[in-house]
């Protein structure tokens, strides 16, 4: 996520801030101190109200760090792989490095989360309870009953069948464990995830008419923001799916016409651009890739050098272009060509070029395999 900021690492996994979260602390501490407590508390001070309501927000983030831990821990202890989680303006998303590969792992990973929640619940409330007990002054026990309160909200809310929530994830798992149809599974478990979202924005809009400004308006984010989770994640879900059982070496494109460096680029579009109609070409030095010719390359130069111009001058050096194994999944290079936003990488075996995976390659797969299967 852009604009996230590395506060600290547990256990080889970062915790991410990202910056859209400093309006959810501000908005928090004073909803908290100008509402809930000077309502309650009437004779307790300013600078008391937006202390406590700040201790709330700091302590409700530790809280979420809590959650997404849960599930990360647990998913790498499944071997399903969490690097990052990102604490933003909606909460926490553990980053799973892929989807979990049977319903089993994916049940236990969805619930790790709103059950650490639950022992939040009850960790908080026995801090406030001990700290009545203990006669210390009012402040803790109302920080900590409140806590406790806001984390039995986050377990309900994370509890919602609606996909990709954890509640979501449930229930696909459950589904996918009687159907073993997983694409079946997301389906219903993001249309849910959808209605839910929709709802939610329904919700918000009620509030923000009936003069409940501000939380109106929050709901209204929060279900738009569970409608697109939920639509690109059933798309990335097909897609992980059916990229995960193929290997590059199956995948790849074999017959790679290559062009000589010293080849002239005028040469290069009428013999080659033309001729095979391929949009990338790698460029060879005696045997050896040292780079590859786009369109764009092309598209660089003025016309009129074109003839004085070879393909080796202008061409994108062989360090710039990503390389892949033909033993490696074609969900690992989805990946890669997505997020570096390349055309294609070269599928290398020891030194020698093998054979090419683009990203119009990977579209049209895709295009056929949803096609077939109805999958929209
Ligand atoms: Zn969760």
């Amino acid at each position: 996520m852009k604009g996230s900021y590395l506060i600290g690492t547990i256990r080889g996994i970062r915790i991410e801030i990202n910056i859209s979260w400093l309006a959810a602390f501000l908005l928090i501490s004073a909803t908290l101190a100008t509402g809930f407590f000077p309502a309650r508390y009437p004779d307790w001070g300013q600078d008391v109200y937006w202390i406590l309501g700040s201790s709330v927000a700091i302590l409700m983030l530790l809280s979420i760090i809590a959650h997404e831990l849960s599930h990360s821990l647990v998913a790498n202890r499944l071997g399903v792989g969490v690097k990052r989680i990102t604490l933003f303006i909606f909460g926490g998303i553990a980053d799973l490095e892929k989807e979990p590969d049977s319903p089993r792992k994916e049940f236990l990973v969805a619930i790790a989360g709103p059950l650490m929640s639950l022992v939040l619940v009850v960790v908080f409330r026995a801090i406030g309870v001990g700290a009545d007990y203990l006669q210390l002054p009012e402040y803790f026990s109302v920080v900590f009953l409140y806590l406790s309160s806001i984390n039995l909200v986050l377990a309900v809310f994370n509890m919602f069948p609606a996909f990709p929530l954890d509640g979501g994830r449930v229930l696909r798992a459950a589904i996918w464990h009687f159907t073993g149809n997983l694409h079946k599974a997301t389906r219903i478990a993001s249309t849910i995830g959808q209605w839910f979202g929709y709802f939610l924005m329904f919700i918000g809009l009620t509030n923000m008419f009936y003069g409940n400004l501000i939380n109106g308006l929050w709901i209204l984010f929060i279900g738009y923001f569970v409608v697109q989770a939920s639509q690109s994640s059933y798309q990335n879900t097909i897609v992980s799916d059916i990229f995960s059982r193929t290997m590059v070496g199956e995948f790849m494109t074999r017959e790679v016409v290559s062009i000589d460096r010293s080849v002239s680029v005028s040469d290069a579009v009428d013999e080659y651009f033309f001729r095979y109609k391929f949009n990338v070409f790698p460029v060879m030095d005696e045997g050896d890739v040292t780079g590859i010719i786009t369109i764009d390359n092309v598209k660089g130069i003025p016309k009129e050098e074109w003839g004085v111009t070879t393909v080796g001058a202008i061409a994108t050096e062989i360090g710039d272009v990503l390389r892949v194994s033909p033993d490696e999944t074609v969900s690992n290079v989805v990946s890669k060509i997505f997020s570096n936003n390349i055309g294609r990488v070269l599928v290398m075996e020891e030194d020698s070029l093998v054979g090419i995976v683009s990203r119009t390659d990977i579209m049209n797969h895709l295009r056929i395999y949803m096609q077939l299967n109805n999958i929209k």
